[in-house]
């Protein structure tokens, strides 16, 4: 009896105080000052580099392989032409005239399409995806042999492929025309980097930068500052401005110089104007920022056909505040709340401020 008094008189203090060890030990490691942590994946053909300010560097790494599982889900189902996904399905699906129901994963993403396809003015538009495999958009490989020709394009162009031909009535999908093949290639990485953020935050990672090769939506903040980003040149000659981004903004970037095919050494860019079946032309770069990732996407697209002659009425019609748009000759289009937060490396020659 007396030997166990005193054994639990010495146990006692002993677990008191390796608990108290234990709790110092656990509080020393989360108070370790926040930093910057990076992580690099590679999908959707691109580097996607996710970057977070946080002194939870387990939490981060845990984050990051939830949004890598995500990312290779959404390659999966959202893509137009590779392997047996969803979309994959839909599109043969509409090919054969019959009805498809369609995975919740997916089924936003058509239903937000169609609505900004019709905001665009039709200038966004995923029912044209047998136009940009016509065009050789629908490879990996650089196209270089001759373009197609106006026949060719012709021949597609009758139908008329829009969003508005598609019926989605609950789960399901079927459309009018059976000339509608859906690419979400304009709009899905926007979705895709916004909902990235989203379940960053769900592994509580609050300050975080989710960035595919200059497209990128921001959580929280660096620190003691805003997430400073650059837009790319056009012209490929690195940045062309740089901007700080506010929690829960995306900036989306869309150029002719991204990719295209090149015939007798003109180039054709990937970005198709569904009106005439050809490539954009008179623009270089368009960007968007926005706190919807998918209108950001789809918008910038959608401005790159614009052009300098609809930018403001397509950008009204979509109710964008803050684009840029860089032409062929270099002037730039800003309006006024964009001019209020980008900063050029080189003093532009011409600015042109438009209200839209
Ligand atoms: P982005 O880089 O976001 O402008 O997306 C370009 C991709 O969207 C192209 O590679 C095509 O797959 C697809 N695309 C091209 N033109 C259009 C268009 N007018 N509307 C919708 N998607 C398009
Ligand atoms: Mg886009």
């Amino acid at each position: 009896m007396i030997a166990d008094l005193n054994y639990s008189n010495l146990v006692n203090p002993l677990l008191r105080y390796l608990h108290v060890l234990l709790l110092i030990t656990v509080a020393v490691g989360c108070s370790s000052p926040p930093t910057v942590h990076t992580q690099e994946l590679y999908v959707f053909g691109t580097l996607v580099s996710i970057s977070a300010y946080t002194s939870d560097k387990v939490a981060f790494e845990e984050a990051v392989d939830a949004v890598d599982a995500s990312f290779q889900r959404m390659h999966r189902d959202w893509h137009a032409w590779k392997g047996e996904g969803e979309l994959v399905q839909l599109n043969r699906a509409i090919a054969a005239g019959d009805t498809r129901v369609v995975d919740p994963f997916l089924l936003p993403l058509i239903e937000q399409a169609k609505m900004l396809s019709g905001k665009s003015m039709g200038l966004f538009n995923p029912a044209i995806g047998r136009l940009i495999a016509l065009w050789g958009f629908h490879s990996d490989e650089l196209q270089v042999g001759t373009p197609p020709s106006r026949d060719e394009i012709e021949a597609l162009l009758q139908y008329g492929p829009e969003m508005t031909d598609l019926v989605i009535d609950g789960g399901q999908v079927s459309s009018h025309n059976r000339q509608v093949s859906i690419d979400l290639g304009a709009y899905a990485k926007g979705v895709a980097l916004e909902l990235a953020i989203k379940q960053l935050a769900a592994h509580g990672i609050t300050h975080a930068i989710v960035n595919a090769g200059g497209d990128l939506c921001v959580a929280g903040r660096r620190g003691e500052r805003p997430w400073r980003i650059g837009i790319r040149h056009p012209q490929g000659r690195g940045v062309i401005a740089g901007m700080e981004v506010e929690d829960g903004e995306c900036l989306l970037t869309s150029g002719n110089y991204e990719r295209y095919r090149e015939y007798q050494q003109v180039r054709y860019a990937h970005i198709i104007d569904p009106r005439s079946g050809y490539p954009v032309e008179h623009i270089a770069s368009a960007t968007v920022v926005a706190r919807d990732g998918g209108l950001a996407d789809a918008a910038a697209t959608a401005l790159s056909v614009a052009g300098p002659s609809q930018w403001l009425e397509v950008s009204r019609n979509m109710g964008l505040k803050q684009v840029m748009l860089v032409d062929e000759k270099g002037r730039i289009y800003l309006t006024p709340e964009m001019e209020q937060r980008v900063m050029f490396q080189e003093k532009p020659d011409e600015i042109i401020i438009g209200r839209p």
